[in-house]
């Protein structure tokens, strides 16, 4: 397996080395993983462990991301790793992100080869936090535009702003997920930072199409105040900006959590479309 020296470090005295791809900025000392527990010190240099790790892959339809409804028809090869920047306890796709599951190996050029034997147009990174693993998303990237497909990619939108940028340089479709409106809920749950993640969008969206998801947790995150607020914030990029509400399904450590009910979804739908055109329910 390839072990793939980093991008965005900084070497620093004695072999240490600090990671500068997420607002964590690990501070690793030799032998050391960051939190997103893919990228490793090794000696002084900063090397991405889950390089060509693949934990899913599969065709699929593109809406299942999900995204609007002008992508009905395009198939995706769907794919993703291990390792996440963020430890959200509701995560849908846990054992992939926070606890581990068998991998294979697969290069860049491979995944392409895979698209486009299965006559897939688009590339799909989803499953744990793609954009920890960004050298490999880049890699393949590159590859899809010298073949003509496209990608999308699902992310916690938590990076740093120059790796935020390049990601978004080389992609065509970014779908971040918002966890919730309060800042504290962001920090203390999901060990997060709602404005950093704003901040990203904002400066992202007007050069890239972009979708927003939320996963809408009963009693959890559908304040209607905090619901409105999100509307009226992502209105100010534009009220054309697609909003998908995504049903919660009980999992990992809220695995005793009540799903969240079709009558909550549908009353945030029309909280929010007082401020955006295109709000959608997923999931029901
Ligand atoms: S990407 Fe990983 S190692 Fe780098 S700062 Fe973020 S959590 Fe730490």
């Amino acid at each position: 397996m390839i072990q793939k020296e980093a991008s965005y470090y900084i070497s620093l005295r004695q072999d240490y080395v600090e990671c500068k791809l997420c607002p964590h900025n690990c501070y690793l000392m030799p032998s050391r993983l960051g939190l997103c527990g893919v990228r490793s010190n090794r000696d002084g240099k900063l090397y991405l462990i889950n390089y060509g790790k693949i934990s899913h892959i599969e065709k699929k339809s593109l809406m299942e991301l999900p995204l609007s409804p002008e992508f009905k028809g395009k198939d995706a090869l769907f794919i993703g790793s291990i390792g996440c920047n963020l430890k959200c306890p509701f995560c849908l796709h846990w054992q992939a992100s926070q606890v581990g599951v068998p991998t294979r190996g697969m290069m860049p050029d491979a995944v392409v080869e895979k698209a486009l034997a299965e006559e897939c147009g688009w590339i799909a990174f989803t499953y744990n936090e793609p954009t920890i693993g960004l050298e490999f998303v880049l890699d393949v990237a590159r590859l899809c535009k010298e073949k003509k497909l496209s990608v999308a990619v699902h992310t916690n939108g938590f990076l740093n702003p120059t790796p935020f940028a390049e990601l978004v340089k080389n992609i065509d479709i970014l779908l971040v997920d918002i966890k919730s409106w309060n800042s504290e809920f962001y920090q203390v749950e999901c060990g997060g930072s709602k404005e950093i993640i704003l901040k990203n969008i904002a400066s992202a969206y007007k050069n890239i199409h972009l979708e927003i998801s939320y996963l809408v947790i009963e009693g959890v995150n559908d304040q209607e105040e905090g619901m409105s607020e999100l509307g009226e914030w992502i209105a100010g990029l534009s009220p054309e900006v697609p909003l998908h509400l995504i049903k919660f399904q009980p999992s990992f450590r809220y695995a005793n959590h009540k799903e969240t009910s079709p009558v909550c979804l549908y009353q945030l739908q029309r909280v929010v479309h007082h401020y955006l055109k295109n709000v959608f329910v997923a999931g029901v």
